[in-house]
């Protein structure tokens, strides 16, 4: 055998396995592969194929040690493999013991975001509603039920622990400006009214910009354009009356003493008109409850005379004790403070 015809013995894939198999074993040769060791030269005659293979390597028998460190590396990806495998399982249970400390981590600083956060952002939502005038979607800022009561006054004013729900009564469309309380907001609206809301919106910017967190002002410039607009429509003495009423209470909540009493005058005087040519309940408010507001406001701005007169046409209202006992009530506690008054 020549040298080059021993080299391309060398090359053929199948001496290198019988080569790497003797190594393995210690150099002991592989018995009962070596004729077809033998003949595999035969099977690659191609010259083209030889030709540039013998220009890469170096014709010497080198070749034959460097497959040494070769076969010497097989067997150690197995034994990497087995540690993986035992291995993998300790991996996995660092990984969840991690995991599941990174979640108690998350939820306890999602707990103290909570404890941090405004009255507004824990008591309020942000909702959508149609608009009635522009028919576009709006969001609109809703409180949530549960807020825990301090107390209430004479005139139903609720005060609300660290937060007062009245700054959002008013809805209002962030698109066209309309504004008005949430039953107004989301009942039907003739034709002919949206056409004039329509109408007046186009040509006179009312719109107010949309926040989460209102402040008095805003809560105010709100009241102020619901009664405008209850004003270019329906006209309802009554609709103005509680918005007004409602409005006093911001003031009040807020400790706007002057405004305040501006609001409850305007609302006792649309109550008395309302009261004389409105169909009631109004938003919930029957002719009797507005009777003992009216009382209750003149009582609570220190207009003694107003409030007895009032009070008068619940105490003279002989079906009022059966029909609405609490009411009379209430009302009769007033009269009895008004006398403790007037005596001081
Ligand atoms: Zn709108």
């Amino acid at each position: 055998m020549t040298k080059e015809e021993f080299l391309q013995f060398l090359r053929d894939p199948e001496v290198c396995k019988e080569i790497f198999a003797i190594v393995k074993k210690g150099g002991k040769p592989a018995t009962p592969a070596q004729p077809q060791v033998v003949a595999a030269p035969q099977i690659q005659p191609t010259p083209q194929f030889v030709q540039p293979a013998a220009l890469k390597v170096q014709p010497t028998p080198q070749p034959v040690q460097p497959a040494a460190p070769k076969v010497q590396p097989t067997p150690q990806p197995t034994k990497p493999e087995a540690t993986k495998g035992s291995g993998s399982l300790a991996d996995k249970l660092k990984f969840l013991r991690g995991h599941l400390d990174k979640v108690r981590e998350e939820e306890q600083i999602a707990a103290t975001k909570v404890e941090e956060k405004t009255p507004a952002e824990k008591y309020t939502v942000i909702s959508n509603r149609r608009c009635p005038i522009c028919e576009k979607d709006t969001r609109v800022v809703k409180t949530k039920s549960r807020i825990n009561v301090e107390k209430r006054d004479l005139d139903y004013c609720i005060h609300y622990k660290d937060f007062d729900p009245y700054l959002y009564t008013v809805l209002s469309c962030e698109h066209c400006g309309f504004a008005a309380e949430e039953k107004k907001f989301t009942g039907a609206w003739p034709n002919k009214l949206k056409e004039t809301l329509r109408e007046f919106l186009k040509q006179n910017d009312m719109k107010l910009p949309f926040v989460e967190e209102r402040n008095v002002e805003d809560a105010l410039s709100l009241f102020e354009l619901a009664i405008l607009f209850s004003e270019m429509t329906d006209q309802s003495k009554g609709r103005q009356a509680i918005l007004n009423l409602n409005a006093a209470w911001v003031c009040r909540c807020e400790g706007f003493a002057e405004r305040e009493r501006d609001f409850m005058e305007q609302a006792a005087e649309n109550f008395a008109v309302a009261l004389e040519n409105e169909r009631w309940p109004i938003n919930g408010i029957s002719d009797d409850m507005a009777t003992y507001l009216c009382a209750a406001i003149y009582f609570l701005i220190n207009e003694y005379d107003k409030a007895t007169n009032w009070l008068g046409r619940i105490m003279n209202n002989a079906n009022l004790r059966s029909r609405a006992p609490k009411l009379f009530e209430q009302a009769r506690d007033m009269w009895q403070d008004i006398k403790r008054a007037n005596k001081a």
